[in-house]
């Protein structure tokens, strides 16, 4: 199997597709969420419980499995896939956005980035060849180009000089990435300035990647502003590759990017909060440990189909959180990922049947209701 994407259907309301993705492992529908297993693990979750919610594809950190078990590791066991005993697709981050937000950073040159591992403190250097050979070795599906990560707000220079040295790093991924089983994605940078992220988008074109990103996003900025952002740049993106929004998974920004024209999602919010005890359901967040759930003999969500809704009761999961249990995060990851599934569903349906807005009126009355 070889890499493609095909747009199986647009929406008749707004700039939503419905298209297939075709790896070296599977194909996946898209607009799709992609769980993140930051460490070679979806926090929580066996490999089994992905596949019996329906997730053909997850995330994996190369900053983090790099520093841990180490790249030559993985290799050896043939790849991310086989290391963590998954059949379907991983899509590997370059590292960018941890090396700038997590470690403790040295120095940035033209030449690459020094920093500190967060784990012991050692000296690390990453260059855009460097980050290119460690995914290599991790093998996964789709490999991220190595780019600048602004923090937001950035003043206009600063994201400026990010955005140009995204696409020279790019560039320079381009050259160092061989693998025939293996694509490379180019990330758009350039915070919330229009012209940046439209400079940034047609640099990026000009090399042709298999498939585009739009990173940056989601750091803090206002909801709205990257809404703003989105419609800007998706346009200029070419129709015939799939689009990926970089770390945003939250129920209301997968309405809204997808009809927006992204095909890609993917976040730690949803099993990051599962594991405080957060639950995302159709009326909205549950924060199980509450004490108004302690004799709530309910499901978490009466609307979901989960096994754990269909199982256990609203105080019986509250008792696990309060007693330290660690099922209690498994059957919130659980749960939680199974409703971004279904949301997904929704999303799909209505592009499908054209009724799009009507769903996600319907969606946001209820969610935003309770
Ligand atoms: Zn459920």
């Amino acid at each position: 199997m070889g890499f493609e994407f095909r747009v199986t259907k647009r929406s008749q309301e707004n700039q939503g597709r419905l298209g297939v993705l075709t790896t070296f492992h599977n194909e996946i529908e898209t607009p799709v969420f992609m769980p993140v297993g930051t460490q070679g693990t979806v926090k929580a979750m066996t490999v089994r419980d992905l596949n019996e919610i329906g997730f053909k594809i997850i995330l994996g950190n190369t900053y983090h499995l790099y520093l841990r078990p180490g790249v030559d590791i993985i290799s050896e066991a043939g790849g991310i896939h086989r290391f963590m005993n998954w059949n379907g697709s991983v899509l590997t981050d370059s590292g960018g956005f941890q090396v700038f937000s997590l470690a403790k950073l040295n120095k940035i040159t033209e030449d690459g980035v020094s920093f500190k591992s967060h784990i012991d403190g050692s000296a690390i250097f990453f260059s855009p060849e460097k980050v290119m050979e460690i995914e290599m070795g991790l093998g996964a599906d789709i490999a991220m180009a190595f780019d600048v990560c602004s923090p937001y707000p950035s003043d206009y220079q600063t994201a400026k000089e990010a955005m140009e040295r995204t696409t020279r790093w790019a560039e320079r991924c381009l050259k160092a990435h061989r693998h025939d089983r293996q694509v490379l994605f180019g990330i758009v940078q350039g915070v919330t300035y229009r012209d940046l992220r439209e400079a940034s988008a047609r640099q990026l074109l000009a090399m042709n990647f298999p498939g585009y990103a739009i990173g940056g996003l989601s750091v803090g900025e206002p909801k709205p502003l990257m809404y703003e952002v989105l419609d800007y740049t998706v346009p200029i993106l070419p129709e015939s590759k799939p689009r990926y929004l970089m770390g945003v998974g939250s129920p209301d920004a997968l309405w809204e990017g997808v009809e927006r024209g992204i095909d890609m999602f993917d976040c730690v919010f949803p099993t990051r909060i599962a594991r405080n005890g957060t639950a995302l359901t159709s009326m909205g967040r549950i924060i199980i440990r509450d004490a108004k759930y302690a004799r709530d003999l309910t499901p978490l969500d009466p609307n979901c189909g989960c096994q754990v809704c269909s199982s256990y009761t609203r105080a019986y999961l509250r008792h696990l959180f309060k007693a330290g249990e660690i099922l209690g995060a498994h059957l919130v990851t659980y749960h939680n990922l199974y409703f971004l599934m279904d949301v997904m569903n929704q999303i799909k349906e209505g592009l499908k049947t054209d009724t799009y807005q009507e769903r996600k009126a319907e969606f946001f009355k209820r969610y935003n209701g309770n």
